[in-house]
């Protein structure tokens, strides 16, 4: 998975620690979750910045996004994005995918993500 990505404002080269680029200062993030139905380790209400990159979500802790939860597998689903045509795109992994009729939908705004017990919705970051 690509861990590194260009500012959109300036170019310069970013990685997936910082939510605001280094060089210009400009906020990065595209996309953010808010926990709406809460997990073990995760309070309703959480918000999660999503940058320009794919995320993997699942119970390990391999995963960028990690949830307690044990309806969730070690590799639930991923987050694809696609930088240049500005979407994300759900994959969902192993056999989960028995649970939603496609295994890869596009994600648009205030998609609902149920992930074992609990859920996510999904905004785009409108820039400004
Ligand atoms: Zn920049």
């Amino acid at each position: 998975m690509e861990e590194s990505f260009k500012c959109f404002h300036c170019g310069a080269d970013n990685g997936r620690n910082s939510l605001s680029c280094p060089n210009c200062k400009k906020n990065l993030v595209v996309a953010r979750l808010v926990c709406i139905d809460p997990f073990e380790n995760i309070k309703e209400g959480t918000v999660i910045d999503l940058l320009p990159l794919s995320y993997s979500i699942g119970r390990g802790s391999g995963n960028h996004i990690t949830i307690t939860d044990k309806f969730v597998s070690r590799h639930h689903l991923e987050l694809i994005c696609h930088p240049a045509e500005k979407y994300f795109e759900v994959h969902v992994l192993g056999q989960n995918r028995q649970k939603f009729e496609k295994d890869t939908y596009r994600l648009f705004d205030d998609a609902v993500i149920p992930i074992g017990t609990g859920s996510f919705k999904f905004n785009y970051v409108k820039s400004a």
